[in-house]
């Protein structure tokens, strides 16, 4: 499969739309595929409709890109296939300025794959951090209009973060007594939210959402948390500004890469969709140690994910939209039972290469 490619290698084996369907049947079903009418596993790739398996047995016929994030594309498969492994391999991700050059394509079909490719990056199962876990939280400047960056004229958002501290030795999480430096660690999962403002409220909120209850709390100490003291560990560091970087040196380190992130490849981000940009951060800083392979972990993400559409992503109900079926789904990290709206909209704006 798709392991440690060079794009051209990628570019290669992914050329027809007939290698990329074998790709998203392999993916979707590992053992083979059993038809959902008959339950019989003989089926054939149809020649005239590369995207459809049809059963030998009873001739139902299923498309490998619904209840993808490919659903109802006009695009060839092999333009999501090259933007979901530009997104997932390269070091700092893409702008759909960047990959309108890199695949030939009009900007606003960049901008509708990343924006699609982005959504699937958050696995909707993903499990809470625990052990001990950083809390801190940034101001992140961001672009306002369509103009560049300029920190004159930015505005401000409102980050929270979490990180998971653990021991170098030993690979896992160990709680501290109160107050002990946590030296010889490193980060693990990180996750990351646009948060309200600076209270308690939004804080505890976005703790319970994030942590799993039992944890240890590593907080800066300038505000108290009293709605998390009965279900946590609350270990706050008092300390100057100065210091922020050596009692949480890892929501911390976070924040930095986060803003030269946001600087490097999107020129500042802007305050729209902004949890979806974080988002990308957080699976591409998570998956940092084997980037390679988060290729087919989007794609198997985006796979077993519902499909959004253009109205989601604008935030518009579809005017024209049809029907919702509900569809159980297989999760392929977490082994859970989704149950998918598969929206039948008919309302999507033609793209085009
Ligand atoms: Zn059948």
């Amino acid at each position: 499969m798709a392991k440690g490619h060079s794009i051209q290698e990628f570019q290669t084996e992914f050329l027809e739309e007939a290698s990329c369907t074998a790709f998203l049947i392999k993916c979707r079903w590992p053992d083979g595929f059993v038809c959902p009418a008959c339950s019989k596993a003989r089926s054939v790739a149809l020649k005239s409709r590369p995207r459809l398996i049809e059963c030998l047995d009873c001739g139902h016929q299923a498309s490998v890109t619904a209840g993808t994030v490919m659903h109802r594309s006009k695009l060839p498969l092999k333009t999501w296939f090259w933007a979901a492994h530009l997104m997932a391999t390269h070091s700092n991700g893409m702008s759909a300025r960047q990959l309108e050059d890199q695949l030939g394509v009009t900007y606003k079909t960049a901008w509708l794959l990343t924006q699609k490719l982005r959504r699937s990056m958050v696995n909707p199962n993903r499990d809470l951090l625990e052990g001990v876990v950083e809390i801190d939280q940034a101001e992140i400047p961001f672009r306002v209009g369509d103009t560049f960056f300029e920190p004159g004229n930015a505005g401000k958002i409102l980050i929270a973060g979490a990180a998971e501290v653990i021991d170098r030795k030993t690979n896992a999480a160990k709680p501290r007594r109160k107050g002990a430096k946590y030296l010889g660690t490193r980060s693990g999962r990180l996750r990351l939210a646009e948060i309200a403002d600076n209270t308690a409220e939004s804080i505890e909120a976005f703790v319970r959402a994030n942590v799993k209850p039992g944890a240890t709390l590593i907080t800066d100490g300038h505000a108290s948390f009293p709605g998390l003291s009965s279900d946590y560990r609350h270990d706050p560091r008092v300390v100057g500004k100065m210091a922020a970087h050596i009692v949480l040196p890892w929501t911390h380190r976070a924040f930095a890469l986060l803003k030269r992130w946001a600087l490097g490849t999107y020129h500042g981000l802007r305050s729209n969709h902004i949890n979806t940009y974080l988002d990308e951060f957080v699976f591409r800083y998570n998956r940092r140690f084997y980037r390679h392979i988060s290729f087919e972990t989007l794609l198997g993400l985006a796979v077993h994910r519902n499909p959004i559409t253009y109205w989601d992503i604008i935030g518009r109900a579809n005017p024209r939209k049809s029907r919702i079926t509900l569809k159980p789904m297989i999760d392929k990290d977490g082994g859970h039972i989704l149950h998918s709206a598969q929206t039948q909209d008919v309302g999507e704006p033609e793209l085009t290469g």
